[in-house]
């Protein structure tokens, strides 16, 4: 088989055998394929797509590039949650904890930042010391003893996933339902759930802007997911504005321990506590997602959830004290106020806009080898509907002391 032909005949709109995609993905891995025939075959699916069957070979390659984790000698029903990409979206910080405080084990393995979108990895590994590349006994060895472990793709797990995700950041090729749907599910498949709960995002500042885009993800999400046999639910969640106020790395830790301690943030409680409340059904602690959501409240107001927390940081080798004393963390050197030029109401705030402007600011990356400044970020001051007066701070630009 030939790489250039593969290419030619997905960007000519033809379909794909399951051998001519295995072909493509394994000698990337390998590196018999080199990263520009890799970007040039995600520039053709990107632009001619693939159907639901091809779709279904990728994530089966790409699941099978690495380990399939078998968690059945953990008890419990074993329940995750993925987004599929947001500003602001510190969910999993907060929502993970929270799950396993109710009794149901969660294995994360998450990503980095992806376009203008933060990663869970980068928010991690944000804190000083903490590692998300445990080996596959590591990983075990986590969430046997507390319920819970938060890793990345390795070399080990999701192999595949990992080096074509880093690939797509830089190229302008994530917004596709088929590299969507094969990068979430190859990983989700390898990290040994029973459930999983999808959060689609829609909107501005999503990889799916419409509507009916988001919608068809889902369904292809949903499907795969069912065809491996998990139990799984979707929803389709805003992304038009930031969730909560901060974005940046450290910054969405700083706000994440806020709220595990209790501070209550709307729309980030809001969005966090239904999916919470929908793992903790599929964990068979509840019989419906309300009942579920009580629960989540519950771990979080006896400070369970936040003692969760602490125990994933320090079992993952992060430094517990930046956690337990946030203002620990060395402050950014620049920080730079945005105030309004009027009174009035917040009427938009572009979720795109700011996700671009953060990855700007350090935040994120525009080549796969750059280093983010876990600092870099932006916190919000203010949220769509909120008043505000001419002189007023609207955001700051990097400023994390501004947080606490
Ligand atoms: N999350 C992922 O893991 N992969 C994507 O492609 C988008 C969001």
């Amino acid at each position: 088989m030939n790489p250039v032909e593969i290419i030619r005949k997905k960007r000519d709109g033809k379909k794909l055998t399951k051998d001519e995609i295995s072909f493509f993905i394994n000698g990337y891995l390998n590196g018999k394929i080199p990263d520009y025939q890799m970007s040039a075959f995600l520039m053709a699916v990107y632009f001619q797509n693939m159907d639901f069957e091809e779709t279904t070979y990728l994530t089966e390659i790409m699941l099978n590039s690495g380990h399939i984790i078998d968690l059945s000698d953990i008890p419990g029903i074993k329940v995750d949650k993925h987004s599929t990409g947001g500003v602001g979206d510190k969910v999993s910080l907060i929502l993970a904890p929270i799950v396993a405080a109710a009794g149901v084990p969660v294995p994360m393995i998450s990503g980095r930042g992806l376009g203008h979108t933060g990663g869970t990895l980068d928010k991690l590994e944000s804190i000083p010391g903490f590692r998300t590349n445990l080996s596959v006994e590591e990983y075990k060895k986590v969430i046997s003893e507390i319920g819970l472990v938060m890793i990345g793709q390795t070399e080990e797990i999701a192999p595949a996933d990992k080096k074509i995700y880093a690939l797509r950041d830089v190229t302008a090729t994530v917004e596709s339902i088929p590299l969507i749907s094969a990068s979430i599910m190859s990983k989700k498949l390898a990290e040994g759930i029973d459930a999983l709960v999808l959060d689609v995002k829609t909107g501005q500042g999503a990889f799916m802007k419409e509507y009916e885009k988001s919608l068809q993800l889902a369904q292809v999400l949903f499907t795969i997911g069912k065809n491996f046999g998990k139990k799984v639910i979707a929803f389709i969640t805003d992304m038009n504005q930031p969730l909560g106020y901060a974005v940046g790395n450290w910054l969405e830790v700083v706000e994440s321990v806020q709220c595990l301690r209790g501070l209550d943030v709307p729309d980030l409680m809001y969005i966090t506590y239904v999916l919470a409340g929908a793992m903790i059904m599929l964990g068979g602690k509840a019989n419906s997602i309300e009942k579920g959501m009580k629960i989540a409240q519950k771990v979080v107001l006896s400070g369970e959830a936040y003692e969760k927390f602490l125990q994933l940081v320090e079992k993952q080798g992060g430094d517990v004290s930046y956690i337990e004393n946030l203002e620990k963390y060395p402050l950014s050197k620049h920080s730079i106020e945005v105030k309004s030029m009027f009174d009035g109401y917040v009427y938009e705030i572009d979720a795109l806009e700011v996700g671009m402007v953060s990855l700007i600011l350090g935040a994120g990356r525009t080549k796969v080898d750059d280093v983010i400044d876990p600092k870099a970020g932006i916190v919000l001051r203010k949220k769509v509907g909120d008043k505000v007066e001419s002189g007023e701070q609207l955001a700051v630009f990097t400023q994390i002391e501004m947080m606490l």
